[in-house]
């Protein structure tokens, strides 16, 4: 890849036009600078060598970023991997983030950005009021609800035996 070349990416595209040109111009200071990473963009593509740009919290350029842009922070990633957030599609993360760790830094800091809570058939039947248990406190990621298969009503969870008085009980007693 040409160092001198600043891709803009729109909608998963990389566009060079006279307006991204113009852009760049106008966006010569970032509010970040990544630097020297081995870049993976998420779609398959090879690893590739060079800067990502963001600005007003958007990946705004991707490729060489010229020696004379300026950033609030720059970021050596020589000898790092450069890549969009992980999924964990398998997170038991909803009380975490809907309490204390709203912010989510235990799994940004191992570059998750996106969960999908409710695993193994749990969690609660009420996911609207989950939703806004976790959004009301900011939460650092972003969030995917399964439907807790396993919670057809209350006190019945996967290899748990619900009490006689549950509800449950009439269900899980045929099935065992
Ligand atoms: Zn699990």
């Amino acid at each position: 890849m040409p160092r001198t070349k600043v891709w803009r990416i729109a909608a998963g595209v990389a566009v060079l036009t006279a307006s991204a040109l113009a852009s760049r111009q106008r966006h010569e200071t970032f509010d970040v600078i990544i630097r020297g990473g081995t870049i993976l963009d998420g779609t398959g593509a090879a690893p590739v060598q060079g800067d990502v740009a963001i600005l007003n919290g958007r990946i705004v350029a991707v490729g060489a970023i010229p020696a004379t842009a300026n950033a609030t922070r720059t970021i050596d990633a020589t000898g790092a991997t450069v890549a969009p957030g992980f999924i964990d599609v398998h997170a038991h993360a909803a009380e975490g983030l809907a309490g204390r760790m709203a912010d989510a830094m235990p799994l940004l800091a191992q570059g998750v950005t996106t969960v999908f809570v409710n695993p193994d058939g749990g969690g609660p039947v009420d996911l609207a009021a989950q939703r806004h248990a976790i959004e009301t406190k900011g939460v650092g990621v972003n969030v995917g609800q399964f439907v807790p298969q396993a919670r057809k009503s209350s006190g019945w969870r996967i290899g748990r035996r619900p009490a006689p008085s549950s509800p449950a009980w009439s269900t899980w007693s045929t099935m065992a």
